[in-house]
């Protein structure tokens, strides 16, 4: 089914309320919000609540968290960006692990049980589309999930016997 980005911005924002406002980090949201994805909408506000979610538990009080939108050509991308604690290179291709957490988090004094991405993963790859991230530690990191912005192919069967007539040699 068609989902609107818009909803699924709203309500990731509704529910990342009480986790930002208690570290007193804003989130802001940039981009074109008219924009359609398709598949399921609790889905997809689960992944990018998810992401949201991490960006506020990986970073200091009092910054900032972007949750920018974007299309080219066929493809949303719904980026979360913040401005936390990153990511060391080595730690990068794991943390979409199930149960996989850098040190720095493991470290931490909260809980978390390191599904959130391997469950970020999965509805991606569910929905035909990925999610990417880069990240400097200390600086910062950016998770772009990435899906297509068209309906999927209707799965018309093709003719079975297809004339072909002879054209012309132009
Ligand atoms: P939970 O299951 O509660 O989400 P988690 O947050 O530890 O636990 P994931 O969301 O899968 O698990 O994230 C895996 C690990 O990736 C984290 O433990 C952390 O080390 C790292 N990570 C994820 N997002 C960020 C981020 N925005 N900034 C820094 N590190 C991150
Ligand atoms: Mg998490």
């Amino acid at each position: 089914q068609p989902v609107a980005v818009d909803r699924i911005i709203a309500e990731v924002i509704d529910r990342t309320r009480t986790p930002a406002s208690a570290k007193n980090i804003e989130v802001l949201v940039s981009g074109d919000r008219a924009l359609t994805v398709y598949g399921s909408e609790g889905q997809l506000v689960t992944a990018v609540t998810n992401l949201v979610e991490n960006a506020i538990a990986y970073s200091p009080e009092n910054t900032r968290v972007t949750l920018g939108t974007k299309t080219t050509v066929g493809t949303v991308e719904i980026s979360v960006v913040d401005q936390g604690i990153g990511i060391e290179p080595r730690d990068l291709d794991r943390i979409f692990e199930r149960f996989y957490r850098a040190d720095r988090a493991r470290s931490r004094a909260t809980g978390g049980t390191g599904l959130g991405l391997a469950i970020v993963k999965h509805i991606a790859t569910n929905h035909a589309g990925r999610v990417d991230v880069s990240s400097t530690p200390g600086v910062g990191s950016t998770f772009t999930l990435r899906l297509p912005g068209r309906p999927p192919e209707a799965s018309v069967p093709l003719p079975q016997s297809v004339e072909i007539k002879p054209s012309s040699v132009v």
